[in-house]
């Protein structure tokens, strides 16, 4: 028996919110006094598979087939499947992002399991098998109980502080028979998007919103970012605007962050906005507006506008 743990990569690095999920799958089978076990597939060198029993996994089950360098929801969830058969799997982790959300309602309803997405607590068994996460867009916290012998854990990135041990997993070639209809959604082109630091990875953020005025004015933005050595976002109606790419827009119907710091510059905190950023460590509003509603949520508050905020911020980053 073992606890399984999807663990995704980019063209062969393993991502850093993916050690997370090993580290969180290895406490848990502690708890349960079994081992964890990474599943991870596509082009990845030895070393870095080696690595992951740093973070916790005994074992890794590597499937080494180029096609799955790409996200294919079928043929992954034969993967986690097989994976979880063979280990005899209590409990299945994966990361609360797409490609998690992609794939484990599918394995769940193979494996007649209850799921829980957008996990922020460790299972407390006490009672059952209770574990938190976030409710209505962040506003709230739900505890989940989940009763099916088997379970699917969806971890919110950023929840856990990363620790690494000594220690090296043992790698197992792991074979899994595909079928055409696994690759049914082909890949004909992929955009490599160059910046300083993958949003999805960011542990610093600095956003901008509408009260930037206009595409313009980023340089500001990105002179802040490129200080901190963080990545940049912005709200809907900028990506909307076409001020920025649509992969850069954070909230409801954009990407989840969950970063060590954000700064927004000129975004009104609107509900939608906050959904995707609310789960920050610390939240800094710079806003000229005192009424603004980001002020809330925030730790830290500048009331003042953002063309000279910015700046002034940008050179006080850089004497340190
Ligand atoms: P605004 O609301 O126009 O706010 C601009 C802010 O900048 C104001 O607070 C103003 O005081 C301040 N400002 C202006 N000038 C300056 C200055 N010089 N210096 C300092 N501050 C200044 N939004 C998202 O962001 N993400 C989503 O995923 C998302 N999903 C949505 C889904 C649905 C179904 C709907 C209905 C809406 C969604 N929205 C989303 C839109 C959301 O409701 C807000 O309209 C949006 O977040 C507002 O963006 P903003 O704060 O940049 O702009």
């Amino acid at each position: 028996m073992s606890v399984i743990v999807l663990v995704e990569h980019t063209a062969g690095t393993i991502k850093k919110k993916s050690l997370e999920a090993v580290q969180y799958a290895s406490e848990i089978a502690k708890k349960l006094g079994t081992t964890a076990t990474a599943v991870i597939a596509g082009k990845v060198e030895e070393t870095e598979l080696k690595n992951l029993g740093g973070y916790g996994a005994q074992k890794v089950l590597y499937v080494a087939d180029d096609r799955l360098n790409e996200l294919h929801a079928r043929a992954f969830t034969r993967v986690l499947v097989a994976a979880a058969k063979q280990e005899n799997s209590p409990i299945i982790v994966a990361l609360h992002d797409v490609n998690g959300r992609a794939i484990a309602p599918r394995v769940a309803i193979q494996l007649k399991a209850g799921l829980i997405s957008g996990a922020l607590s460790y299972p407390d068994t006490d009672k059952g098998f209770i574990v938190k996460k976030s409710a209505f867009s962040g506003k709230a916290f739900a505890f989940v109980n989940v009763n099916s012998d088997v379970k699917v854990i969806l971890l919110a990135p950023n929840s856990f502080p990363l620790v690494k041990a000594d220690g090296e997993a043992v790698i197992e070639n792991f074979n899994v028979s595909f079928e055409d209809k696994d690759f049914g959604i082909k890949v004909k082109s992929v955009d490599v998007i160059t910046g300083e630091v993958p949003l999805s990875d960011a542990e610093l953020v600095v956003s901008g919103g509408r009260g930037m005025k206009g595409p313009e004015n980023w340089g500001l933005i990105e002179d802040l970012a490129h200080a901190l050595g963080a990545a940049t976002a912005c709200s809907r109606p900028v990506a909307d605007s076409g001020w920025r790419p649509h992969h850069e827009h954070v909230g409801q119907t954009g990407g989840t962050i969950r970063p060590n710091l954000y700064i927004a510059a000129g975004i009104s905190g609107a509900i939608q906005h906050l959904a995707g950023v609310s789960g920050s460590k610390t939240i800094v509003v710079i806003n000229k507006d005192p009424e603004a509603p980001f002020f809330k949520a925030a730790n830290y508050g500048i009331v003042g506008d953002v063309m000279e905020v910015l700046p002034r911020l940008t050179e006080a980053v850089k004497k340190f």
